[in-house]
């Protein structure tokens, strides 16, 4: 651990604020990381206060003055940069992330390497921020519009994706010219820490001002308050669970800024009569069980035709039983811990109101303890019998519970799938061209993405990420996601030497 600590050039107290390179002299209480795997320290931040938070609020409002006149190629140049400095440290960084919030080892260093990739992304996006122009209908006059960097931004992140999420917004904001003020979760406050000094470091060493890439580790309750209400930040990306998203947007709602929310998800898979049931069980299991099922993409639910319910569910037991549950780091184990004690709590009383409703739990599910397991952070994976509208099925259980769900008809599938609250990923298995085609069409899946043949959970960058209902609405990382980090204008020349108005309306003196 110390060695891990060492090569990112983390100490046993670590300030949680900094402006880049400068790490100031953080004022506020101090938090110590525990790690999920055996419950030891790992090491201490030291949090922001309320006074911190408004000097790094200064500086990101002072940075983006002189950020958003750097060219936006040569913005891209700074990212290029941190994704070569993040590419060295793969796999320290994937350490840090197994270490503190219990993820096993490829997963995390798949979690790197989707910086990486938003990094190149980015770097690409930098030449490619288009405006369109259109034809005026007056003579001689020109139309078209602009994209402008929109402010200094606050980047609110979960802790399941400690590098990820703030990277997806982070690397495409710097090229869009804004600055970036990070409140990261307190349960993965060490691997922002650590992420900030490779990459702060980068974004100012090129004579730039301190104040574009910011850290702001506190609690949410505090520093995420003083931040979603400061009027000098244009945008806050929110991601979290529906609770947090719904206060964030209201507050923020209330001063008329602007958001991207990334809330959670209940994600399911319609395993039809004509799936590939061998197809169908990878996906799940992955869905199911990887990141001990606290993704928001996680699969929580399957939805099985009646026909092929048993025959799945047989195959499914038996893919669990083979999961090998332990400590992240060693190699071959598939399943970590859960976050903390809290979260195996909430697993537990989500099995108790289950049988409260009415369902059953078919295999696993029981809190493991003794040995390797002496922290109390691990569980063994759950698949459950459920109806679509059990009030446990309808709310998002940040573990590995699976709840199966028998239909008879296509329509009855998709009218189980989409009754939820939530509406982020989605995922059909069928062989028929036609069934594949109506949960891809106005009348299927309602969620924000929707697969064929793959499961919920390990989405690309390349395409935009998000979710519709209480998902949040907002869309990140690929496709045209960088729009919502800028602000466009519309532009009108006239070169005529006269003055037409708009719609043939005269206004003529005389
Ligand atoms: P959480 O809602 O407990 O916390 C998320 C972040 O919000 C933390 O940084 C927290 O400090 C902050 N926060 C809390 N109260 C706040 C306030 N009043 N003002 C400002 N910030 C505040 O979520 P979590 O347990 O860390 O993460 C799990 C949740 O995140 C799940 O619901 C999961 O589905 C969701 N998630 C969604 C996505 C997505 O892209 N849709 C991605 C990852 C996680």
């Amino acid at each position: 651990m110390k060695e891990i600590l060492h090569r990112l050039e983390m100490e046993g107290i670590n300030s949680g604020v900094c402006t880049g390179a400068d790490w100031l002299q953080s004022t506020g209480d101090d938090l110590t990381s525990t790690s999920p795997i055996d419950g030891s320290s790992i090491a201490t931040v030291r949090q922001a206060s309320v006074q911190d938070l408004q000097k790094v609020a200064a500086r990101a409002r002072e940075a983006f003055e002189e950020w958003r006149m750097v060219p936006a190629p040569k913005r891209g140049e700074i990212v290029r940069r941190i994704g070569q400095a993040v590419r060295e440290r793969k796999q320290e960084l994937g350490a840090l992330i197994s270490l503190e919030v219990g993820k096993i080892r490829v997963e995390a260093e798949g979690e790197v390497q989707e910086m990486i990739d938003i990094c190149d992304f980015a770097v690409g996006q930098s030449r490619m921020l288009y405006g369109r122009t259109m034809h005026s209908e007056r003579p001689r006059h020109r139309m078209y519009e602009q994209w402008h960097p929109l402010g200094p931004i606050g980047v609110i992140t979960a802790f399941n994706f400690p590098l990820a999420v703030w990277s997806w917004n982070a690397m495409i904001a710097l090229v869009a010219g804004d600055t970036v003020i990070w409140k990261p979760s307190s349960k993965a406050a060490l691997c922002a820490v650590a992420v900030m000094k490779i990459s702060g470091r980068i974004v100012q060493s090129h004579g730039l001002p301190e104040g574009i890439l910011n850290l702001v580790v506190g609690k949410g309750d505090t520093i995420g308050e003083q931040l979603i209400a400061d009027r000098r930040i244009s945008l806050i990306s929110a991601t979290g669970s529906v609770p947090m998203g719904r206060h964030v947007s209201e507050r923020v709602a209330a001063r008329l800024g602007k958001t991207i929310l990334e809330l959670g998800g209940n994600n399911a898979i319609v395993v039809t009569a004509n799936a590939d049931l061998e197809l169908a069980v990878r996906a799940i299991l992955f869905g199911a069980v990887g990141t001990a099922g606290q993704r928001c993409t996680t699969t929580r639910r399957v939805i099985a035709h009646n026909r092929i319910y048993d025959a799945l569910l047989e195959r499914l037991v038996n893919g669990y039983r083979q999961v090998k549950i332990g400590n992240p780091l060693e190699d071959g184990t598939l399943m970590g811990p859960l976050i903390d004690r809290v979260a195996v709590a909430s697993m537990q009383e989500a099995l108790g109101q289950l049988k409260r409703e009415g369902g059953r739990v078919l295999y696993g599910g029981e809190v493991l303890s003794g040995g390797i397991f002496a922290a109390g952070t691990y569980v063994a994976p759950c698949i459950c019998e459920a109806h679509n509208d059990f009030t446990v099925v309808q709310r998002e259980t940040f573990a590995p519970i699976l709840y199966l769900i028998r239909y008879k008809t296509l329509e009855e599938a998709i009218e189980l799938h989409n009754n939820v609250p939530q509406g982020l990923t989605s995922a059909i298995f069928t062989n028929d061209l036609r069934e594949a085609e109506v949960f891809l069409s106005h009348m299927g899946s309602d969620c924000g993405i929707a697969n064929v043949n793959i499961g919920t959970s390990g989405a690309e960058i390349g395409g935009a990420f998000g979710g519709e209902k209480e998902t949040g609405g907002g869309r990140e990382s690929g496709s045209d996601a960088w729009k919502a980090y800028m602000r466009r204008q519309t532009n009108t020349i006239n070169w005529s030497g006269e003055m037409p108005l708009a719609q043939g309306i005269r206004f003529e003196l005389g």
